[in-house]
C-alpha cells in the first residue's frame, strides 16, 4: 500500500514551524493499516503499559474488541473490560457512571474500542482518572480521535468538556473498512469539509490578518487530496481508500493540537452542523451524524462561495448600511430559543457585528475583491462534483435528507455564524449585506 504521508513524523517531538510557533502533539504513535490488530499488543508493551481496561459497546466488541483482546492475551497482557450493552450509546451521566464503576483498580491504560462516542467517553474518563488512553478505532466516522475536547450530554444538554488526547491511535484497516457505510461516508464528509474550512481560514488571514500556518494547511490539504484520489473506491471499501480517510481524520486532529484550537478543522460547514445539532436537541430529536451534517454543510458552503464568484458588490452602499442590534437580538431569541443568552454573550465578547469593525473589513475586502473571487474560482471544488461524490455513497446531499427543514436551512445561512466568533464565508456574506438574499437563494436551490 502506497504511503502518501507518514503520520508518525509529526509525533512526540516539538516542531519549530515557519509560522513562528512551536507545534507539539502529545500523541506518541499512529498505526492505521492492515493487520494493525496484530501489532496492538506490541504498541501497548512498547509504550510501557501493563494493566489494561478495555471499553467497547456490543457492536464494537463483536467487530474488533474480541480479536484485540485475544491479541492482548496472546502477548501475556492482563486486561479487564466493560461491554456497554446498547445499540446506540448515549454519552450521558448514566454511561459515564457505568464505565467508572467498572474500571478495575491498578489499571494503567484505558483502551477504547470504537469511534465517536466511545472515544469521547474514554478520553474524558481516563483524563479524570489520571490515566492514559489509546483509541483502537473501529470506524472512520469523525475527526475527533485526537482532539482534546469530549462531547457528552450532561443534564440533557450537549456539552464539550476539556480533556486530553490519546497516547496512540490504532486502526486496523480490515476492521475499519467493514464499518457501516453511513459511518464511513460521515468520515468522508468530515474530511471534505476541510475544503471550506481551510478556505475560511485563508479568507480570514487576508481580511483579519488572523494567525495562519502554511505548514498545517499544507499537511491537511495533502491529506484531503489523498482522500480525493481514492474517493471513488470508498464505496467498495477498498483498503487504500479507507486508510486515506482515517488518516486524514487523525491528521486534522493533529493539526488542531498543533494550532491549539479547531481552526484547521472547523469552519462554516461545522457551524451549520453545530446549529442543526443544537436545534435538534432543543426539539427532542436525535441529530444526524456529525460528519453527515458536515458533508451537507460543505455543499451549502460551496454553494454560497460560488455565488460570490459573480457578485457585483456596491461597496459604498454596503459601508453606509446600518445594523439594528435590537432587531438582531430579537431574531436571535427566536432562532436560538433557550440557547440565545449564550449566543448573545458570544457577540458581546467578540463584537463581530460591530459596524466599525465591519467597515474596516470591508475596506480590505473591497481592495482584494477580484483576488477573493479568483481564489474561490480556482481554489474550491464545484458544488455538483461534491454532490456527485456523496450521492455515490448514498450519503445525504440536501438538508431535508437529514431532518433539517428548508426554513431551518434559511435560518442557518443567516444565523449559524453566531455560534462561534470565527470568520467564515457566513460572516463575509453578512459583511457584504448579502445574508438574507443568499439564504433565500440557497433555500430555492435546495427546494429543487
Ligand atoms: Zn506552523
Ligand atoms: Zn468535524
Amino acid at each position: 500500500m502506497g504511503k502518501a504521508l507518514d503520520l508518525n513524523t509529526y509525533l512526540d517531538r516539538e516542531i519549530n514551524c515557519s509560522c513562528g510557533h512551536k507545534h507539539y502533539s502529545a500523541v506518541k504513535r499512529i498505526d492505521i493499516d492492515q493487520g494493525a490488530v496484530k501489532r496492538l499488543a506490541g504498541h501497548i508493551q512498547e509504550l510501557g503499559y501493563k494493566k489494561i481496561f478495555m471499553v467497547a459497546d456490543k457492536n464494537t466488541w463483536k467487530a474488533a474488541g474480541a480479536d484485540a483482546a485475544a491479541e492482548l492475551e496472546k502477548a501475556g497482557l492482563s486486561y479487564d473490560k466493560v461491554i456497554l450493552d446498547y445499540d446506540e450509546v448515549i454519552p450521558d451521566e448514566h454511561v459515564i457512571g457505568e464505565i467508572l464503576a467498572a474500571v478495575v483498580p491498578g489499571t494503567d491504560l484505558i483502551l477504547a474500542v470504537g469511534s465517536g462516542t466511545i472515544n469521547d467517553l474514554c478520553k474524558l474518563i481516563s483524563y479524570r482518572m489520571g490515566l492514559d488512553y489509546i483509541i483502537y478505532a473501529t470506524a472512520p466516522s469523525m475527526d475527533g480521535f485526537v482532539s482534546i475536547g469530549s462531547a457528552v450530554i450532561l443534564n440533557h444538554v450537549k456539552t464539550t468538556l476539556d480533556c486530553h488526547g490519546p497516547v496512540a491511535v490504532i486502526g486496523d484497516v480490515d476492521v475499519l473498512s467493514q464499518a457501516p457505510m453511513r459511518l464511513i461516508a460521515a468520515g468522508l464528509g468530515d474530511t471534505l469539509g476541510k475544503y471550506t474550512c481551510l478556505f475560511d481560514w485563508k479568507l480570514s488571514r487576508l481580511i483579519n490578518d488572523e494567525y495562519y500556518c502554511e505548514e498545517v494547511v499544507e499537511m491537511v490539504e495533502t491529506a484531503i487530496s489523498t482522500v480525493m484520489k481514492y474517493s471513488n473506491e470508498v464505496r467498495d471499501r477498498k483498503p487504500e481508500a479507507v486508510k486515506a480517510v482515517t488518516e486524514a481524520l487523525v491528521l486534522t486532529g493533529i493539526g488542531m493540537s498543533f494550532i491549539g484550537n479547531s481552526r484547521p478543522a472547523s469552519g462554516c460547514e461545522h457551524h451549520f452542523s453545530h446549529f442543526w445539532e443544537m436545534k435538534a436537541f432543543m426539539h427532542g430529536k436525535f441529530p444526524a451524524l456529525h460528519g453527515t451534517q458536515v458533508g451537507v454543510g460543505t455543499i451549502i458552503a460551496l454553494y454560497l462561495y460560488h455565488m460570490l464568484e459573480n457578485e457585483q458588490v456596491d461597496f459604498a452602499a454596503v459601508k453606509a448600511s446600518g445594523f439594528d442590534y435590537e432587531a438582531w437580538e430579537k431574531e436571535i431569541r427566536e432562532v436560538y430559543e433557550i440557547a440565545a443568552d449564550g449566543i448573545i454573550a458570544v457577540e458581546e465578547k467578540s463584537r463581530k457585528n460591530d459596524l466599525t469593525m465591519r467597515n474596516k473589513r470591508l475596506e480590505i475586502i473591497e481592495k482584494n475583491w477580484a483576488d477573493i473571487q479568483r481564489m474561490i474560482k480556482e481554489g474550491l471544488p464545484k458544488v455538483a462534483d461534491m454532490e456527485k461524490l456523496f450521492a455515490g455513497l448514498d450519503a445525504p446531499i440536501n438538508p431535508t435528507q437529514i431532518d433539517v427543514s428548508l426554513d431551518e436551512l434559511y435560518e442557518s445561512v443567516i444565523y449559524a455564524k453566531e455560534v462561534r466568533p470565527r470568520y467564515t464565508v457566513l460572516q463575509l456574506i453578512w459583511d457584504l449585506g448579502l445574508s438574507k438574499e443568499y439564504a433565500e437563494r440557497t433555500r430555492e436551490y435546495f427546494a429543487g
